[in-house]
């Protein structure tokens, strides 16, 4: 592939069943962040938009049969499943034109996500949402008990950039399927990973008007306008840490459901034991990878004193040698930062890092032989002081810094030492030592020697400020499900 696959979006909303523009016709730009070209435009809704779409899903959920017909959203799902396979190189295009994401590495951000379509429908169908849990001793004598498992009402979705089209099917696939209505709010950034997916539930599927709907916009107001909105019951959102706690607070006044999947500081502990070789070059490659705009991202990596430079070598050969340029070469894996906003924050913390001691090994900079395009380099910082900016703050970009210890104790105090409580990895050669420093992490999620814990089948969330609630798993889809317990007489 090359520039010349450049692929606009559609540019109009959904809401109530109507693909439209906003009445104002306003719209918004969308830059390809590997040449700073204008891609095309977005609709920018406004809060009058917004207002539209919420009356739109309450009215859908209160007085139609959505709710309550399961054999129907399994349909709706099924259609929605088999319309995204026949759109998928289209969506693969427009995710690489407005995120940036190199093609070759798009995987988890096209395919998996459609294939999320399929689980949900089946997983849907086949949730006992009535249970009869027997005869149950209480106050007045015995009573029987049943516990219904009931969709929760409107669900507001608000999506980040990163991965725009996983996370809208992450954050609003479950939530359908489990009877609820849902509008839609991605981000300012990847508007179309949004609007196309509005676009196909509107022409190719049965989705009853209101179900589905989704508000494009420039403004965070429209984003706040949801997240307050009291005919909303739940807000399930994926973004940074500040603006998650300004969504919670706007839910506050109504008590919504707020499920938040928020910032990440991960900490990888490489134990003295740990196969250096196995373990490094892939850490080096996690941060790198999708220019490390990841909130699982482990960046920082804590290496035993004792192999601190054999570490520190590996990390940099890695980093150096990492296929970093134009997204649309399919052996490249690194493309740019999402935007000059994003590319100079990144170059502020590497900046403060250096400014607060720490060690530059590789990068620091932006790569000279790409001078259009959003770059960074691929940036190793070594004594990283673990109170500082960098080692505390999430950086969203290549950039990894390395923490010495000496002991067990002192690497596990150094990974808890954060605000966020994400994710972890723990490397060793003996996994009941690994196991054993992960049962000590605060965090939602732990891989040892680079095992895999994301996946559909399992809770994946954040402890301390990372977030709210669990995606995937049962857990993940009784997110979108109150429970309401009936007794009924012996
Ligand atoms: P970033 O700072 O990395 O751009 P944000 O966390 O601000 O990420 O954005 C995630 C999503 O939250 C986007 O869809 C954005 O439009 C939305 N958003 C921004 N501000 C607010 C707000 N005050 N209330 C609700 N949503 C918001």
């Amino acid at each position: 592939m090359t520039t010349s696959d450049l692929l606009a979006g559609d540019p109009r909303m959904l809401i109530d069943g109507e693909l439209l523009a906003t009445a104002g016709g306003a719209t918004f730009d969308v830059i390809h962040p590997a040449t700073e070209e204008v891609a095309g435009q977005a609709t920018d809704g406004t809060t009058d938009d917004m207002a539209r779409a919420v009356a739109a899903a309450r009215r859908a959920f209160d007085s139609t049969g959505w709710s309550r017909d399961v054999e129907f959203r399994y349909h709706c799902l099924t259609q929605l499943h088999t319309a995204l396979e026949r759109n998928k190189e289209r969506l693969r295009r427009i995710v690489v034109t407005e995120v940036g994401v190199p093609v070759g590495i798009t995987q988890s951000q096209i395919d998996a996500p459609v294939e999320e379509v399929a689980h949900w429908a089946e997983f849907g169908k086949s949730f006992e949402y009535l249970r009869d849990t027997g005869v149950h001793d209480s106050m007045g004598g015995p009573s029987r008990r049943m516990i219904h498992y009931d969709p929760i009402g409107v669900v507001g979705a608000i999506t980040p950039w990163n991965a725009p089209f996983y996370l809208n099917v992450a954050e609003t696939t479950p939530a359908l399927m489990a009877g609820n209505t849902v509008i839609l709010k991605p981000a300012q950034l990847t508007p179309w990973s949004g609007s196309e997916l509005g676009r196909i539930v509107a022409e190719e599927t049965d989705f009853p008007a209101g179900v589905f709907n989704v508000v494009t916009s420039d403004a965070n107001e429209v984003g706040a306008a949801l997240s307050a909105d009291p005919r909303v019951d739940m807000i399930t959102f994926t973004g940074s840490t500040a603006t998650g706690r300004a969504v919670l607070a706007a839910g506050a006044s109504t008590v919504k459901r707020t499920m938040l999947e928020l910032g990440g500081k991960s900490a990888h502990i490489v134990l003295d034991d740990a196969d250096l070789t196995k373990a490094l070059p892939m850490a080096a490659t996690l941060a790198c990878i999708a220019s490390g705009q990841s909130c699982v991202l482990p960046s920082r990596i804590l290496l035993p004193r004792s192999r601190y430079d054999e570490g520190l070598a590996i990390l940099k050969a890695t980093m150096d040698a990492f296929p970093v340029g134009d997204p649309w070469d399919p052996t490249v894996m690194q493309g740019p930062q999402i935007s000059a906003g994003q590319r100079d924050k990144v170059l502020g913390l590497i900046a403060s890092g250096i400014a607060s001691g720490a060690r530059l090994i590789t990068g620091g900079g932006t790569p000279e032989k790409l001078n259009r395009g959003y770059y960074v380099q691929a940036t190793l910082l070594a004594d990283v002081d673990p109170d500082s900016r960098i080692a505390q703050e999430e950086v969203f970009g290549p950039v990894l810094c390395v923490l010495p210890f000496d002991t067990e104790d002192e690497a596990i105090a150094i990974a808890n030492n954060s605000i966020y409580g994400l994710s972890g990895e723990v490397s060793s050669a003996d996994e009941d030592r690994a196991l054993r420093v992960a049962q000590r992490l605060r965090t939602g999620s732990v891989g040892i020697n680079g095992g895999m814990y994301f996946g559909l089948t399992s809770p994946f969330g954040g402890t301390k400020q990372s977030g709210l609630g669990r995606r995937n798993g049962t857990h993940g889809f009784e997110e979108y499900l109150e429970i309401k317990t009936v007794g009924l007489p012996l």
